[in-house]
């Protein structure tokens, strides 16, 4: 099976070709669970189904029941939007099994990725020194840099990192995972300032024990910008890690319109960016830069007598980070970089957010919704009166059963709001307008989950 098969790449290539030229990409729709396991049974067996069969599988099958991320209607969470050139380029990464753990038998990947991961840190102001890895997305970020945080300097008991309400849940499950104890700041508006961390900690019976604090620059669930100058003049005073979670927001440095909401991102200990949000790079795509990554190695790299010569060379991404074996997976990134210019991610991140500012003008235009907040980067919060968690839920089944958007509800203040999020570059107002027409509709209802049942009242 490991004789080269060009009619087998073609097969596949072809495929790909085909889903490429579909422009836009097609939605999707949810899989039933049933259909799913009848399609698929009995694919896997001692003896081959074969290349055709396999194939058919997943093209009548898996391919139709993913939601694709890549459509312009896919606002839910945050939505991902690779470049034709990322997207082109991650399939050769993959062909090539081009991995990048270290120097030694990577340099190539490595410089690459390392000219990508300067340009980020030159937009958020880091220093020459600056340096990290790509890791597998925010979660891997946020958990690889908060045990540098607590590792690399002098031990307390009972630690704890300072965080908000509004922190994202990765790094909840970092703090459990590392055995740190969150130390929640009470915060007005939703927003961590210098302020309220000094006010929390001047209130603290144990202060001292508060080794972090994480801002988060585009707050997951309403695009908001913690108070980073004023955050890192505490944290600089207190001789503590000052990490910023920017996963969602962070690619918004590259728009000179959005650049000085980050004011103070350049005192950053480390910075957690993921390019597979708002940097147009195919899953699974993240960032971390240290400050000062001598700190990160010290506490991430690896040691054993199979694992290779460490002095080999210049920079082991896998120093950087808790992971070992990676594939390059910021060359996607490094090449459409180099294909369109800094500029057109500039151009690409201010047309999501001109998008999100031209629906919040929508919604305050209409007599049936409430805008919840001014747009917070991409993200705008609505209500749409009478509303309950039921509705907001049902209109979202509706909306992906007639192929028309994705999109998720959350909860602003303890109740249910619409959410969209605006990453694609090429959606269009137009669409929206689609979109926003059927909140005019008649309440829809869901009868139970995946099936769906619209009831005029
Ligand atoms: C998405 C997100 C994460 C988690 O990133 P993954 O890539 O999903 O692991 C962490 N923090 C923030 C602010 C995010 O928006």
């Amino acid at each position: 099976m490991h004789t080269s098969d060009p009619a087998l790449t073609d097969v596949v290539l072809e495929h790909v070709r085909r889903r490429l030229a579909a422009d836009p990409a097609p939605l999707g729709r949810r899989g039933d669970a049933h259909e799913l396991a009848a399609g698929l049974d009995g694919a896997i067996g001692a003896e081959p189904l074969g290349l055709d069969a396999a194939m058919r599988l997943y093209v009548q099958h898996i391919e139709p029941t993913i939601a694709s991320s890549r459509s312009p209607r896919y606002l839910a969470y945050i939505p991902a939007a690779p470049t034709p050139a990322a997207t082109a380029f991650d399939m050769l990464v993959s062909a090539f099994a081009l991995h990048g753990d270290g120097w030694e038998d990577c340099s190539g990947a490595i410089a690459a990725e390392n000219q990508a991961l300067r340009v980020i840190a030159d937009r958020a102001g880091l220093p020459a020194g600056a340096g990290g890895c790509f890791v597998s997305g925010g979660s891997a970020g946020n958990l690889s840099a908060l045990v540098v945080a607590r590792d690399s300097r002098p031990p307390v008991t009972r630690p704890r990192i300072a965080v908000t309400a509004e922190t994202h849940s990765s790094v909840a499950n970092t703090l459990r995972i590392i055995g740190v104890e969150p130390f929640l700041v009470p915060v007005e508006d939703h927003r961590l300032t210098g302020a309220a961390l000094r006010a929390a900690l001047l209130e603290d019976e144990a202060p001292e024990t508060v080794i972090a604090v994480v801002a988060t620059a585009g707050t997951t669930n309403a695009g908001i910008i913690d108070d980073l100058e004023g955050i890192a003049e505490v944290a600089r005073e207190l001789g503590i890690w000052f990490h910023i979670d920017a996963a969602y927001g962070g690619g918004a440095l590259f728009s000179d319109r959005l650049r000085p909401a980050f004011a103070g991102i350049e005192h950053a200990d480390a910075v957690v960016i993921d390019p597979h949000k708002w940097l147009f790079t195919p899953f699974d795509c993240g960032a971390v830069l240290y400050r000062d990554p001598a700190k990160a190695a010290a506490v991430h790299t690896q040691e054993a007598e199979y694992l290779g010569n460490p002095n080999a060379g210049e920079w082991n991404p896998s120093d950087y980070a808790y992971h070992l074996t990676r594939r390059a997976r910021g060359l996607p990134l490094w090449f459409s970089l180099a294909t369109y210019g800094i500029d057109a991610y500039g151009r690409a991140v201010d047309a999501g957010r001109a998008l999100a500012l031209a629906t919040a003008a929508l919604i305050e235009a209409s007599d049936q919704l409430e805008l919840v907040r001014e747009p917070g980067l991409s993200v705008v919060l609505f209500r749409r009166h009478g509303w309950g968690q039921g509705e907001y839920e049902a209109w979202g089944e509706l909306l992906f059963a007639r192929g028309l958007a994705y999109v998720a509800p959350t909860k602003w203040e303890g109740r249910p709001v619409g959410r969209l999020v605006f990453i694609h570059p090429d959606l269009t107002l137009d669409v929206v307008r689609e979109i926003l027409a059927t909140l005019e509709e008649p309440t829809p209802t869901v009868a139970r989950r995946g099936s769906l049942a619209q009831v005029a009242e």
